[in-house]
């Protein structure tokens, strides 16, 4: 089974605060994690429970 998420077609981009700094850091739907720009520590995507 393919989760829609996973899936590059719909790949689409997320704002996620940094937990440090409080950055909007955007982040693609097929990555985990990106760098906050300003504080250079990692925000990471909230996975949902398709993946195994
Ligand atoms: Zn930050």
């Amino acid at each position: 089974m393919k989760c829609p998420g996973q899936d590059p077609r719909f790949l689409k981009v997320e704002v996620k605060k940094c937990i440090k700094c409080g950055y909007a850091v955007e982040i693609f739907t097929d990555e985990i994690r990106v760098k906050c720009p300003k504080c250079k520590s990692y925000v990471y995507r909230e996975t949902s429970s398709c993946i195994d």
